[in-house]
């Protein structure tokens, strides 16, 4: 198994306990409407919050980050985590590449290889082009692009690293095929520029295409990233899961959650083999936003949904994700989607249909 899933997770007197890092911008206000669903619900999770800095840290400091440090102690401990926005604020003047992402720094220190990204439509929310996309992105999640390999050596140079492995590209390829197959996917697309680099792509796509060939029920193709963004715009019909190195990921990502509405509607997951962190699809702080009380809370609450089912409350989880579906069909949605409704409207209108679907003999 290459997935957390069948590690014994943190639970005291039938509670779970999960690491709670709500992030900035409109991240700790979703977290907040979080708690609230939780609560109307009775779903029996404890949050261990860690609140982490704003302020980018010299690479040269990373070991000294006490606050990381006891955030990733505490995923470590709980094997689970629900996670808002943890982008970080550049000191003015800081030379490039001397300070390091905290969200890439957790993937790599958790080990997170994967990023799953369920790409799918909700009935209610509209959408520019296609009314029913049902796309699950698969990305490799600690290298590549982001190997936080990059610096200035000269004033007026960049050099940035992609470092590709084959161990890498296996393990992602592998967790790719078992997901098409248990999900009942029938076709997996590669995504590479080998074109332009043979190397590192090449290496990606020969890999996956190796592990593809033990998968004989699922059908491969291969396509480099900038056709597989234009056929997924013109018709995301014919895909399954797209299997994507870190960098295209982002955009496919992206592109995916604009197809199916907007970046506050979906949810992502990254799985290591010794954590599973959630949170909302695409990685937005929202600062314009930020303390109006307008931000979509769909993608956020959906994290959670994945987060109860992955520790085992699978009752909960189900009605959480059926209780933000009804309220989208019903109308309720904030402005981003086209919507009048604020987030407590919202979250309010998920704690009512959860507290009134509350059953004491629910089984999970
Ligand atoms: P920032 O530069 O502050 O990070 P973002 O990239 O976070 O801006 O957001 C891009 C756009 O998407 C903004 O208009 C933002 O308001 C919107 N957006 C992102 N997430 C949400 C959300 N959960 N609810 C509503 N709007 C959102
Ligand atoms: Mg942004």
């Amino acid at each position: 198994h290459t997935v957390a899933e069948v590690l014994p997770l943190t639970k005291y007197g039938g509670r779970h306990t999960v690491t709670l890092l709500p992030g900035v911008g409109i991240g700790p206000e979703l977290m907040q409407g979080v708690r609230k669903v939780f609560a109307a619900a009775g779903v029996p999770v404890d949050f261990e919050e860690h609140v982490l800095p704003e302020q980018a840290l010299p690479r040269s400091h990373l070991d000294r980050d006490e606050p990381f440090e006891h955030a990733v102690l505490s995923v470590q401990r709980n094997k689970v985590a629900l996670k808002g926005n943890i982008e970080i604020k550049r000191r003015g003047g800081g030379q490039a590449g001397q300070e390091a992402s905290r969200t890439v720094l957790l993937r790599r220190v958790l080990d997170l290889y994967v990023y799953v990204m369920e790409a799918r439509s909700t009935p209610g929310v509209k959408t520019a082009k296609q009314p029913d996309v049902d796309v699950t992105l698969v990305r490799q999640n600690t290298e590549g692009e982001y190997f936080m390999l990059e610096h200035s050596p000269v004033c007026g140079a960049a050099e940035s690293m992609k470092v590709v492995t084959a161990d890498a590209s296996e393990r992602v390829a592998r967790f790719a095929f078992e997901y098409a197959r248990a999900q009942g996917r029938h076709r997996l697309t590669v995504v590479h520029n080998k074109a332009t680099l043979p190397r590192s792509d090449g290496l990606f796509a020969d890999v996956a295409l190796a592990v593809g060939a033990e998968y004989p029920d699922v059908a491969v193709d291969v396509m480099s990233a900038g056709r597989c963004c234009a056929e997924l715009l013109r018709d995301a019909a014919p895909f399954g899961v797209v299997l994507t190195p870190n960098l295209y990921g982002v955009y496919l990502g992206a592109i995916l959650s604009g197809l199916v509405g907007g970046p506050g509607l979906l949810s992502g997951i990254n799985y290591g083999p010794q954590a599973a962190v959630f949170e909302p699809g695409t990685r937005n702080k929202g600062t314009q936003i930020q303390g109006r009380g307008v931000a979509n809370p769909v993608g956020m609450l959906r994290a959670a949904a994945d987060m109860l089912s992955f520790v085992g409350q699978r009752g909960s989880g189900r009605q959480l994700r059926a209780a933000v579906d009804a309220a989208l069909r019903r109308g309720t949605a904030t402005p981003d989607i086209g919507g009048a409704s604020s987030t407590d409207d919202f979250i309010q209108a998920v704690c009512d249909d959860m507290a009134s679907a509350r059953q004491p003999w629910d089984p999970d």
